[in-house]
């Protein structure tokens, strides 16, 4: 089979991935193997190319996300069969200690992110992928391969924000930071879906209008230095109930000072820096709460694709590459310019 292999950690993708021919995964009893129709890109894939946060094994095939159809089950596979069509859950956990068996497989301390960590050569740029059954879920006819491939990672990401660990209910006012980002335009439509008000925050004026049609109210520019100011106006200075955070360092203490009394804000990233500072008096004057967040289980993946289906969270796709291109939808995740996710389809070169 045709594989994405890179064999040394380079700051630059297009020196270093190479389509290649490798051998076709040899499946473990508990394992399904999927024939890849759609994969998405995630920054976990430049952090993997780069070496840095993590050294990962090498070689890699890179990919957390993948859709397709099963083409082969193991013998203990218990619910999927060969031409299911599937999805990747990309949080592989142990599934037996106190974590897991309480559902909370995301605090999991044997964790590992699939096409991140795995290996060496255990990742969905390929063009057929093996996860163990408990990875991988079930797609209704109704949901495509390339929208399952683009939301998979970021919808249960931010389904678990908001939903598993905010746990917004209707009426409130959500800020949702980043909002055409991966996570954040699926946050946008969850809030949404459950009723609240929504504020959003993106970089630039096709991004903020973006914003709009996702169902936002509200759009405000975080690139503008009185950004913070904006979202009090539109509050008419009640401030907001939850905050949706990955952005970091830039944005996070105004974040913080825009929270009503007892808000909540939740963080899954901080993609402009991670050493931010916090003003004491907003977390214990204002009952603040600060939640950390980290992927998600399996069944809120499952939420996920569920409201997929039912047409109410529609995921973005902004490009998608011919299997022999990919490697440039690693650069253009690095220029961060496009709405939307990129995809790849390993079926066609
Ligand atoms: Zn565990």
């Amino acid at each position: 089979m045709k594989a994405a292999i890179y064999r040394e950690y380079n700051q630059d993708p297009t020196q270093v991935i190479k389509i290649e021919d490798t051998d076709m995964p040899k499946l473990k009893a508990n394992e399904v193997m999927i024939k890849v129709e759609s994969a998405s890109y995630n920054y976990n894939d430049l952090w993997a190319i780069w070496g840095d946060p993590v050294k990962v094994p090498l070689p890699h095939i890179s990919g957390s996300d993948v859709s397709g159809i099963v083409e082969d089950v193991g013998e203990d596979v218990l619910k999927l069969k060969k031409g299911d069509r599937v999805v990747s859950h990309s949080n592989m956990s142990c599934r037996v200690c106190q974590m897991c068996t309480s559902g909370r497989e995301y605090d999991c301390n044997d964790r590992l992110i699939w096409g991140f960590q795995t290996g060496p050569l255990w990742g969905g740029f390929c063009q057929y992928a093996h996860l163990p059954e408990v990875n991988v879920v079930k797609l209704p006819d109704t949901v495509s391969f390339d929208d399952a491939a683009a939301i998979s990672m970021v919808g249960m990401t931010a389904w678990h924000m908001l939903v598993g660990r905010a746990k917004i209910s209707p009426g409130q006012v959500v800020l949702i930071m980043g909002g055409t980002s991966g996570v954040g335009m699926a946050g946008i439509q969850i809030a949404k879906l459950y009723g609240c008000d929504v504020i959003a925050t993106a970089g630039n004026k096709e991004k903020m209008d973006k914003c709009l049609e996702l169902g936002a109210e509200y759009v405000v520019n975080h690139r503008e230095a009185d950004w913070y100011k904006k979202v009090r106006e539109i509050t008419k200075k009640q401030g907001v109930d939850v905050v949706f955070e990955h952005i970091g360092k830039s944005t996070f203490p105004q974040e913080v000072s825009l929270l009503k009394m007892g808000g909540t804000l939740v963080a899954t990233g901080a993609t402009t820096g991670y050493d931010s500072s916090l003003d004491l008096r907003y977390l214990f004057f204002k009952g603040t709460n600060l939640l950390g967040s980290t992927q998600g289980t399996k069944a809120e993946l499952e939420q996920v694709i569920y409201w997929i289906s039912k047409g109410k969270i529609k995921p973005l796709v902004s490009t998608i590459l011919p299997f022999s291109d990919m490697v440039k939808g690693h650069t253009m995740m690095a220029n961060a310019d496009q709405i939307g996710k990129i995809l790849t389809t390993p079926q066609k070169l």
